[in-house]
């Protein structure tokens, strides 16, 4: 007898991430800041009070005090998941019921689809508009003409690094009957969330996460806010103990130093600054289209030519993300973003030289 692998499963391909060594490392928009330095000695103190041999507290509460304490936020409304990952997958397979259909926009994060294939969840897609931000009224027709039940997108976005205006998000959020999930991964760097506005609204989750501003993407830390309802049912739904003792201590204690994340996020948008101005210099040369302006921690070219441009920073070890037309790269240390600065200058006068000596050499031809 043999057994025979659920077909939807045959072509699933685990996300990309990429192990070789490389100097620099601007792939995965992660925080150059280690907050080892300031937050290892409160933890190896806390650390020494874990029992190990225990389940942790499975209310996460004095985690959910910390986060709420942060942005302002009850605790009641609050729900930790392992990476705002688990909570997106929760959602989808959860709320969304077996022919439900669910929205999302074009271009967005790409694990949002997988998701959804692998509880074969249906759907439906509403692009955004030329410069990322989501189009609203474009967003309510589709849900009503898909009859969606949940739209999900990020804001800041993950695509182009734009955010939409927080009036606009409420606005289909109070003219839809559709659950919307704002993945806020990114709301860090900019001042459009609409966590505050999650209490009072029976249809709205919003997402934040450890991973990008704060630092801590190694202890896969994320969340739900949502209302009393909605958390209720979110912490019915997750795991018991789906935290490990270490990510929820660790993470009560980061969320507890506001000053750290104040100026980590502080230092990250000053470094954000001259990386952009830094490659906005850059946008006279024929090889890219545009830089566009950024709302979070990367930086995203427009390039026809971004496979070569990997390409070629990868061989001077230096990783970015390739997206097809377009490069993302994430914020580092100064020296970093000189770095890549410098090294993109070189290759893109050389892809430069290379394109007008063919145009003179079709010139001469067509002379001759
Ligand atoms: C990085 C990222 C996540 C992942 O967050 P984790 O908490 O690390 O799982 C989710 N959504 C978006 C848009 C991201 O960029």
């Amino acid at each position: 007898m043999t057994y025979r692998l659920n077909e939807k499963l045959l072509g699933l391909k685990p996300y990309e991430v990429i192990t070789e060594d490389c100097r620099i490392r601007l792939d995965a928009n992660e925080s150059f800041i280690d907050p080892g330095k300031e937050l290892r000695q409160k933890l190896l103190s806390a650390w020494e009070n874990i029992e190990l041999n225990r389940y942790p507290d499975d209310t996460y509460l004095e985690l959910r005090e910390a986060f709420g304490r942060f942005y302002d936020v009850d605790p009641e409304l609050v729900t930790a998941g392992n990476g705002s990952d688990e909570l997106i997958f929760l959602i989808i397979g959860c709320f969304l019921k077996s022919d439900d259909k669910l929205l999302l926009t074009e271009p967005d994060f790409s694990m949002y689809p997988i998701f959804a294939s692998a509880y074969e969840r249906q759907t439906c897609y509403v692009a955004r508009d030329n410069s990322g931000n989501l189009d609203i009224p474009a967003t309510i027709e589709t849900i009503r003409r898909e009859k969606a039940s949940a739209v999900l997108f990020s804001n800041p976005s993950s695509a182009f690094s734009t955010v939409t205006a927080r009036e606009k998000i409420m606005y289909l959020v109070d003219n839809t009957d559709a659950l919307v999930v704002v993945d806020e991964a990114y709301m860090d760097f900019s001042d459009q969330s609409v966590i505050k506005y999650a209490a009072n609204r029976d249809n709205l989750i919003v997402l934040r996460t450890c991973s990008k501003a704060l630092g801590c993407a190694g202890i896969r830390l994320g969340f739900a806010v949502s209302s009393p309802n909605l958390a209720r049912v979110l912490s019915a739904l997750r795991s018991p103990y789906n935290l490990n003792s270490l990510s929820a201590t660790t993470g009560s204690i980061l969320l507890s130093d506001s000053e750290y994340i104040k100026n980590a996020v502080a230092h990250i948008l000053e470094n954000r600054k001259e990386l952009y101005e830094g490659l906005k210099l850059l946008e006279t040369n024929p090889a890219i289209k545009k830089i566009y302006p950024s709302a979070t921690n990367y930086i995203c070219i427009s390039t026809d030519y971004a496979d070569r441009i990997y390409a070629e920073l990868k061989e001077r070890s230096i990783l970015v993300r390739n997206l097809k037309n377009m490069l993302r790269i994430t914020v580092g240390t100064k020296e970093e973003n000189q770095a890549v600065i410098e090294e993109l200058r070189a290759i893109i006068e050389s892809i430069n030289n290379i394109n007008q000596s063919e145009t003179e050499e079709r010139a001469n031809e067509e002379r001759m």
